[in-house]
């Protein structure tokens, strides 16, 4: 039995500089310091803070397990100490994904996004983290469907006597807060059948069959449906373990050899084409995308990140990469496309996912000016 070890990874849009590009350094000092206090007192063993885009992301190792209070409250009060400085630096949207005023145990609910997994730490512990902006939470199911179920992305599939037992994915819909677990491969096509909708049926977790051993987890969190209307981008993270009887660290990262298309972009409202970045490119622009992608790998030892010389956690850039350049030139392609069609469909999403924003409006304000057609 290996010794337990907690991965949390809590993110939140405090405000950015220009509009929805960036966090900029100030915010991310009172992070820095905030994380760093909180080691020093015991309460984490080890942290990494950086931000994709406009949001702030706190990945924390510790040994207090999955929802635990004191956790989710020093995220809570970083996010809130951080975005106080946001609204004296009159950043934009300051404070935007601070859905409640009072913490109530965890995040959860609150706004921020939250991946967490308690993990018995194996021989070797390579952990891959993986955090997307201006894309809605469903952005992870066509690669995690790819890395743990696809035999033509994934050759441990076939090859590697441990995963030979395939893998079971909790599929949690949004919509109706439910949850339901599948079994891969047996349960594949129906697997597909739900996780295809992205706006609704999100992979959650991801176990290996034969022994339960927890292998992947993402956060869930809907703005939208914490709001009652559109606040933001939902901008979700993702822990999964590498290695050893699970997907290799190249079959995890395969599936960004191509780009493809996720609900978010400009206002929540588009289909836009996800870009894999290195942390230097994680800032959004064209039409406040495209949707970025970052990737970093890191290895957990004894309870802490593993580190340099002087503690500082090691940690793997892993798409600053010429291997990646086909996936963004893909995306820059289907960029100048989508964009081309402007505000029609399929370029923006269909009317059923723009319920609390101005085209629904529109459509009520004009209610009584529709005459049935046979009308003269
Ligand atoms: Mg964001």
């Amino acid at each position: 039995m290996g010794r337990k070890t907690t991965v949390s990874l809590i993110k939140c849009d405090v405000g950015s500089l220009a509009g929805h590009h960036v966090v900029p350094k100030p915010i991310l000092n009172i992070a820095e310091k905030r994380m760093e206090k909180a080691k020093k007192k015991g309460l984490i063993n080890s942290f990494y803070v950086f931000n994709v885009g406009d949001d702030i992301e706190l990945l924390m190792v510790h040994d207090k397990g999955e929802l635990n209070e004191e956790i989710h409250r020093l995220a809570w009060e970083t996010f809130q100490e951080a975005a106080n400085k946001a609204k004296k630096l009159k950043l934009y949207g300051a404070g935007q994904d601070l859905l409640k005023d009072a913490f109530t145990g965890t995040v959860s609910g609150l706004g921020p996004g939250v991946a967490e997994m308690e993990i018995e730490e194996r021989e070797s512990e390579p952990i891959i983290i993986l955090a997307a902006d201006k894309a809605a939470t469903g952005v992870f199911n066509l690669p995690l469907f790819k890395m743990f179920a696809d035999p033509m992305n994934t050759a441990g599939l076939v090859i590697d006597p441990a995963m030979i037992g395939g893998f079971k994915f909790e599929v949690t819909d949004i919509a109706e807060n439910k949850k339901i677990v599948l079994k891969c491969p047996e349960e594949m096509y129906e697997l597909v059948a739900l996780i295809g909708e992205v706006k609704r049926y999100v992979i959650s977790r991801i176990w290996r069959a034969e022994d339960n051993l927890i292998c992947a987890s993402t956060s869930i969190t809907s703005l939208t449906h914490i709001a009652g209307r559109y606040v933001g981008k939902d901008d979700p993270v993702a822990i999964i373990r590498a290695q050893h009887g699970l997907p290799a660290v190249g079959e995890i990262l395969t599936p960004f050899m191509h780009s493809y298309l996720a609900a978010g972009w400009m206002r929540g409202s588009h289909w836009g084409p996800v870009m894999p970045v290195s942390l230097r490119d994680a800032k959004c622009t064209i039409f406040d995308g495209p949707p970025r992608i970052v990737a970093l790998g890191l290895q957990i030892a004894d309870g802490k990140i593993s580190g340099d010389e002087e503690n500082k956690p090691l940690i793997a850039d892993l798409f600053d990469d010429p291997a990646f350049e086909l996936a963004r030139r893909e995306c820059l392609e289907y960029t100048v496309m989508l964009r081309r069609m402007g505000e029609f469909e399929p370029a923006r999403l269909s009317s059923e996912h723009m319920e609390y924003t101005a085209i629904a409006q529109i459509i009520g304000k004009f209610k009584d000016r529709f005459t049935l057609k046979s009308e003269k």
